[in-house]
């Protein structure tokens, strides 16, 4: 069995949580491989390594003094090293980086020694193999290269039984620096689980999984015990954070589970990612999360329904003015077209032109300050009532529903209400399926 672990900023941010990590490790003889993110926030008011290093290279790129947050990185660092008694030094480092960021100062390179140094000193102190990123980890002109990455990986890592490897970056062919997007470790711990065909990826952090609600709404949501990868893309493109976006394709591909865990109560189960699942899960819903910030677009026009290609021509004006659409409920003589508010208020006047330009239509009126909530649960297509159930929840709660849009998968049903309505709804949805399971 082989296991790759990732920990992430917070489980690693001080020798203390360096020494729970590696106890993590070494409690298990299969967690042979070893991702760490750079040191993250000690305590809520705490900065992270990676802000501080991206400090220091805007200011270095300004030609200004880098030197104060510079050191505060390097005191942070040597408080480490210090406070697992080794006997490491990173002065040839520091000065390394030091130069780079006078001489040639460059975003990714700066972002990404966070996680170099914190990997050679994880390394050190486990007795692992490190390795370097740069050497394993492929970008190209159009970003990260996962064959190529793959290959390299395989090769690397075939006769080696203990490592440890950097998350967040990698390098071109000629070895310039490239990091992944923020919070990109994750990505690098799910491109090694699929080079080294893990039977897990363990992803360690400071929650004890991923949420059935965001907790800033509901008072401790619970935990889900089990979610399926599609069921997580719905609940994460809805604003439910966890793991980064990315992470789960390549893991996916090669149909290795995650595991979410809490570095700080090792014990909890944590949530289970998998490809599919006969448990059924515990409260008909697996998740419910949303997002404000919507604007709707509603265009009426007598007979639309017979007239062949009227859709595709109100959505060219949409796709001429480069305009994102998030969903396009439609009846017999209207269509509405949902879109980020922030993104289409500087394109809207040019967009309705576009729909002059295409076609004719009888009104179009727009909506502002929509939220969309996207109730998710691979259990609704087996039950009964799951819908009726939402809608009373929200009635109850006096909530108006201004749209439902439902995937004929039956995975989502996707309701728009105002956004000041927005948290007395996931409140009321949260109770129905979860407190009450009437
Ligand atoms: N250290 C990077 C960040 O703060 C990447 C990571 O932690 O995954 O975004």
């Amino acid at each position: 069995m082989a296991k790759v672990v990732k920990f992430g900023g917070s489980s690693l941010a001080d020798a203390k949580q360096i020494m729970k990590a590696a106890g993590i490790i070494k409690q298990d003889s299969d967690r042979r491989y070893v991702i760490v993110s750079a040191p993250g926030k000690r305590d809520s008011k705490d900065t992270k390594i990676t802000d501080m290093l991206i400090n220091c290279y805007e200011l270095a790129a300004a030609k200004k003094d880098y030197s104060r947050v510079f050191n505060k990185i390097k005191k942070r660092y040597e408080d480490i090293v210090k406070g697992l008694r080794l006997r490491l030094s990173l002065e040839d480092e520091f000065k390394q980086i030091d130069k780079v960021l006078q001489e040639n100062p460059y975003r990714d390179f700066a972002a990404s020694r966070g996680e170099y140094l914190n990997s050679i000193i994880i390394a050190r102190y486990l007795g692992y193999t490190w390795i370097d990123a740069a050497e394993t980890v492929r970008f190209g002109k159009n970003g990260f290269l996962a064959d190529e990455t793959n290959a390299l990986l395989e090769e690397k890592l075939k006769n080696i039984k203990h490592v440890v490897i950097a998350g967040f970056y990698g390098a071109d062919a000629k070895g310039r620096i490239v990091t992944f997007s923020r919070g990109g470790s994750d990505i690098t711990g799910s491109i090694v689980a699929r080079a080294i065909k893990a039977d897990i990826y363990e992803n360690w952090t400071d929650v004890s999984g991923v949420l059935v609600a965001d907790p800033h709404i509901i008072d401790n949501p619970k935990v889900i015990h089990t979610i399926t990868y599609r069921e997580l893309r719905e609940l994460s493109y809805m604003g439910a954070s966890v793991l980064h976006e990315d992470a789960i394709f390549p893991v996916r591909k090669a149909g290795i589970p995650i595991n979410i865990r809490n570095t700080n109560k090792p014990d909890d189960e944590g949530t289970m990612i998998v490809e599919s699942t006969c448990r059924i899960p515990e409260y008909t819903i697996t998740g419910v999360a949303g997002k404000k910030g919507f604007a709707a677009v509603n265009i009426e026009k007598d007979m639309m329904n017979s007239e062949v290609g009227y859709c595709r021509k109100i959505l060219s004006a949409f796709e001429d003015n480069d305009v994102n659409i998030e969903h396009m409920p439609s009846g017999i003589d209207t269509m509405t077209v949902i879109v980020h508010q922030e993104e289409f208020e500087g394109k809207e006047q040019r967009v309705l032109a576009s729909i002059h330009k295409y076609t004719e239509f009888d009104q179009i009126d727009m909506e502002s300050d929509l939220a969309l909530i996207a109730v998710v649960g691979r259990g609704m297509k087996s039950q009964r009532g799951t819908a009726s159930r939402i809608f009373a929840a929200l009635s109850h709660a006096g909530v108006n529903i201004r749209m439902i849009d439902q995937g004929s998968s039956e995975l989502n049903i996707i309701v728009a209400v105002a956004g000041e309505d927005f948290e007395v709804a996931i409140k009321a949805i949260y109770d129905i399926f979860v407190e009450t399971r009437i």
